[in-house]
């Protein structure tokens, strides 16, 4: 495999992947032409890209009050503003010191089995070795084999290293700690941990993760704790955010999959309801699917 792209090359292909489909269906709400606007036509169009009633409705408001103020402008770029008004703006950028600064700073992925979180892991893994991290990664997800043999697939193609359990459903506390000790032997920057998600309930789940967090945290506290979503499952997927949220302090969102979904106005509603930054978006299953999330070129992406 090559070795991984610098992040600015990708931006093309990610724009070209950004692209649901809505385009049409938003202009032809503004077809009538000035301030005469199809209000349900557009309304409906935003409810079906899963921005949630909430968002749909401050996005419609701003763009009434926008051609309130000016009529003689194109009102479609009032949209575009009022989309972006939506997401607001914040820091989405990783809580690292530059490369070569600190050892062993702990990036925690967490989410529930087959929303993409190893992908999302080794994808990741990629993108901080382009940008001059050293990266060991933790394969916290103990109790199934399949998961710490396809991190270690994912370790390969990133050029680093895979720290494992010898035994199914060993310690995955033991593995991160193990991951740290690895991480200072060779300088690494960042250790980056993919956790187990097979949690059915919150207390498993609180134990677990909260274990992982303290041994994780007794070398030094996590700089991101990274809840991974499928977009495709829309806002279905927010109530089990919510609860990951509340037990693992959740830092950011990956949101995967995004490349599949005709719903990506998912994006606007997991940040409200949530009220953390969606950082990372996956567009596809190959190595460099992976995207710091933008808000402009997703935006564009909704209007295209
Ligand atoms: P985990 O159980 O949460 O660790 O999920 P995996 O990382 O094993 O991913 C589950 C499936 O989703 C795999 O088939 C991945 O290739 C696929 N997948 C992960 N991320 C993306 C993405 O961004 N886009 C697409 N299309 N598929 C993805």
């Amino acid at each position: 495999m090559k070795p991984p792209k610098d992040p600015s090359s990708r931006a093309g292909r990610i724009r070209g992947k950004l692209a649901f489909g809505l385009g049409d269906r938003l202009r032809s709400a503004f077809s009538r032409g000035g301030a005469d606007v199809d209000w349900d036509g557009l309304e409906e169009t935003l409810i079906g890209a899963d921005l949630g009633v909430a968002a749909t409705q401050e996005v419609l408001d701003a763009v009434r009050a926008s051609l309130g103020k000016a009529k003689e402008a194109d009102p479609q770029e009032f949209l575009k503003s009022a989309l972006l008004g939506a997401l607001g703006q914040v820091d989405r950028s990783l809580a690292l010191e530059p490369p070569g600064t600190a050892v062993g700073v702990p990036i925690v992925v967490v989410g529930v089995n087959g929303v993409g979180k190893t992908t999302s892991v080794g994808k990741l893994a990629r993108l901080l070795v382009a940008d001059g991290y050293g990266v060991v990664l933790a394969a916290a997800d103990t109790f199934r084999a399949a998961a710490a043999d396809q991190l270690e697939t994912w370790g390969t193609r990133a050029g680093v290293t895979v720290v494992r359990s010898d035994r199914a459903g060993g310690d995955p506390g033991a593995v991160a700690f193990e991951a740290g000790e690895r991480a200072r032997e060779s300088g690494a920057d960042v250790v980056l941990v993919d956790t187990a998600g097979r949690l059915h309930n919150k207390k498993d789940l609180m134990d677990e993760l909260g274990k992982i967090l303290r041994v994780v945290s007794r070398g030094r506290a996590p700089a991101e704790v990274l809840l991974v979503l499928d977009a495709t499952t829309g806002q279905n997927g927010l109530a089990q955010a919510r609860v990951f949220s509340e037990v693992a302090g959740v830092t950011g969102v990956i949101l995967a999959k995004l490349d599949g979904s005709a719903r990506g106005g998912v994006v606007i509603a997991i940040e409200r309801e949530l009220g953390v930054p969606v950082k990372f978006v996956g567009l596809g299953e190959r190595a460099d699917d992976l995207a710091p999330f933008d808000p402009e070129m997703f935006v564009d992406g909704l209007l295209a």
